[in-house]
């Protein structure tokens, strides 16, 4: 292991990023992180290992580790076209699965294997089956946030940036005006409300967008006049007829980019705002906190770890990860 002391040589070999992240990191806790930043910057060198980081990252991870950051369809674009041998997702479990899904010839990382996802965890290859048969001839539009046993039983997948189109474009391609849309029952209504497709759809929910409700947004607008209000479309359908603008987490970047609001309130993950924050410094950001605890168990000692180790590491069945790869590709090979 590393000598994970705060020298005068880590302490200036890290100030430049220091300097990009005092206003979300406190000054106190730089000394703890700066020595991990630097070991697991030159074990990734040596180890021809990348970091994939999801946008719920902590900081420290996101800004400093990370070799290609976004959301799950950026994420795993990233992972089918590294050349580096090792990946480690600094995300939940079900990405990593999508990246050695579409990178079987890699080794591919979670530093903690117990980073799940209630959305996940909440429907099996079983049940899909089971829809399957209740529902004869409907395609199977699968969310991202899934395992790969139930991509393997799904026509394509979908994620929250491209859910519109995928619905759209199966519907058409199959000529059906009715799919079936997994695990994400609030996914499915916001989408539902966009297209003319019908949609049907499983009582699967995210434990962190489920839990913001329309009287928490209208109470952000009377504490914070003039704010905007950009939602994740994992919230209940309730919570995003009160926003200004609902978007993926890549959506809600580029609309803090391009529009530069005075004010914004993020409604998903609490990691984001200060992620974004870090680009955006003149925009102010309210800060509503709702924790994803699977996202928090990715932490810098557990990238450093996993470097060292190479543990933990994501094996899928190669049978089920070929049928997987199918569902992951068709949504990356749509042309909308
Ligand atoms: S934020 Fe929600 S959807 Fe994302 S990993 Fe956590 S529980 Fe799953």
């Amino acid at each position: 292991m590393s000598d994970l002391t705060y020298t005068p040589a880590v302490a200036a070999a890290t100030a430049p990023l220091y300097a990009k992240l005092k206003q979300v990191i406190p000054e106190i806790e730089w000394p703890v992180h700066a020595p991990m930043i630097v070991a697991i910057n030159a074990l990734k060198r040596e180890k021809n290992a990348v970091i994939l980081a999801h946008n719920y990252m902590t900081p420290e991870i996101f800004h400093c580790v990370a070799d290609f950051v976004g959301d799950s369809l950026q994420l795993a674009r990233e992972a089918a076209k590294t050349d580096a041998k090792i990946i480690v997702q600094a995300g939940v479990h079900f990405m990593a699965e999508t990246a050695k899904i579409l990178s079987p010839e890699k080794t591919v990382l979670i530093p903690d294997m117990r980073a799940g996802c209630s959305l996940a965890a909440s429907i099996t290859g079983a049940d899909v089956r089971l829809l399957r048969e209740m529902y004869p001839g409907l395609p199977i539009i699968t969310y991202v946030n899934t395992s790969a046993e139930v991509k393997a039983e799904s026509d394509i997948c979908c994620t929250s940036a491209n859910a519109v189109d995928v619905v759209e474009s199966i519907a058409a391609e199959r000529g059906v005006d009715t799919v079936i849309m997994i695990p994400d029952e609030f996914l499915a209504q916001n989408v539902a409300k966009q297209t003319p497709v019908k949609i049907i759809t499983w009582k699967g929910h995210c434990e962190v967008h489920e839990r913001f409700t329309a009287d928490d947004i209208r109470s952000y607008r009377e504490a914070n006049p003039g704010v905007v209000v950009l939602a994740h479309p994992e919230c209940p359908p309730e919570v995003i007829a009160e926003a200004d603008f609902t978007g993926s987490t890549s959506g809600m970047i580029s609309y803090v980019g391009s529009k530069r609001p005075k004010r914004v309130v993020l409604v998903t993950e609490c990691s984001m705002s200060d992620n974004v924050a870090v680009e955006a410094p003149n925009v102010e950001f309210v800060r509503p906190c709702n924790l994803c605890p699977h996202m928090k168990r990715i932490t810098l000692p557990k990238i450093l770890d996993s470097l060292v180790t190479m543990k933990e590491e994501v094996v899928i069945d190669p049978a089920i990860a070929d049928r997987a790869r199918r569902s992951v590709e068709a949504m990356m090979n749509l042309k909308r």
